[in-house]
């Protein structure tokens, strides 16, 4: 199978944890670590891409698989003929490994052990500090403990956090999000994470059923950006993103992608609060 920024199959290398993509935002392919193999994740986002997608937590991870899984793909790609096979001549570069997959990886009970593990194999690979080490969270439990550890621990590596915020006020929370997070809780895993991690806000934008975000929609997301985000340090940005490839869930079709100049006139609304966007249409 030929990767490209459109195929992100979590199985396309067979294997149970370990997959690549091509990431449309660094150019490069993307190592993905799946610790949540059983599709279950705390929330129930209507554009996300996980068939089956069932609500709970991540499983137990035999680790040593995890592990041999990644020395597998990290040697293909370093010394094997992988890139040539599989990747577009554009991309073919390690851009980075990445907590991603089919859940939300810090429900996982072994998120930290897990992170350790990647650490150790990356040093191995004499990648460590090469690449980037990514987290790609909705940032529900970053109160917790066991997820801080993790957290330290990808930050001594070249770590960045990904931290999901899409809409701030109830009806679009439930809309897009399929819950209603505590958004107080939210502010302080926001603060939290950027103390801990450089982190970057990522925001999803798009249509429902052909209908743009309305303006209270759009005016509260970016008031709880002025509060909450605006100046804060250890904090990058905001990632918007457009909607890029299908969703797997039953609002499907009823989503649509913005136009591009919508995206860009509305990262400039957010530029204008002091923060720097990358706009991924
Ligand atoms: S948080 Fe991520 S994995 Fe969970 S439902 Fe949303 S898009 Fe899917």
């Amino acid at each position: 199978m030929r990767l490209t920024t459109r195929v992100h199959d979590r199985d396309s290398a067979g294997m149970v944890y370990v997959y690549p993509v091509v990431s449309r935002r660094a150019g490069g392919v993307s190592v993905g670590v799946n610790l949540n193999p059983n599709n279950a994740c705390n929330w129930r986002c209507a554009y996300c891409q996980v068939p089956g997608l069932v609500h709970g937590s991540g499983p137990r991870i035999d680790l040593a698989q995890l592990e041999s899984e990644l020395d597998r793909m990290l040697t293909a790609l370093t010394e094997g003929d992988y890139m040539e096979r599989h990747v577009p001549p554009e991309a073919r570069r390690l851009n980075d490994v990445a907590f991603s997959g089919n859940g939300e990886p810090t429900t996982s009970p072994h998120f930290a052990s897990a992170v350790r593990s990647v650490v150790e194999r990356l040093g191995a690979h004499g990648l460590l500090g090469e690449i980037d080490l990514v987290l790609i969270t909705n940032g529900s439990s970053i109160h917790a403990r066991r997820v801080q550890d993790g957290l330290r621990a990808m930050a001594a590596h070249r770590g960045v956090a990904w931290f999901k915020f899409d809409r701030a006020d109830q009806a679009g929370q439930l809309r897009w999000n399929g819950n209603r997070p505590d958004l107080t809780r939210t502010a302080e895993n926001l603060e939290r994470c950027c103390e801990l991690i450089p982190t970057w806000i990522q925001t999803l934008m798009a249509a429902w059923d052909g209908q743009e975000p309305g303006q209270a929609e759009c005016d509260a997301y970016l008031d709880w950006l002025a509060t909450h985000a605006a100046g804060r340090e250890g904090l990058g940005g905001v990632l918007l993103y457009g909607l890029a490839r299908p969703s797997h869930q039953p609002e499907a079709p009823r989503l649509s992608a913005l136009p591009a100049a919508w995206l860009e006139a509305f990262a400039e609304r957010i530029r204008a609060l002091g923060l720097a966007v990358r706009v991924s249409p």
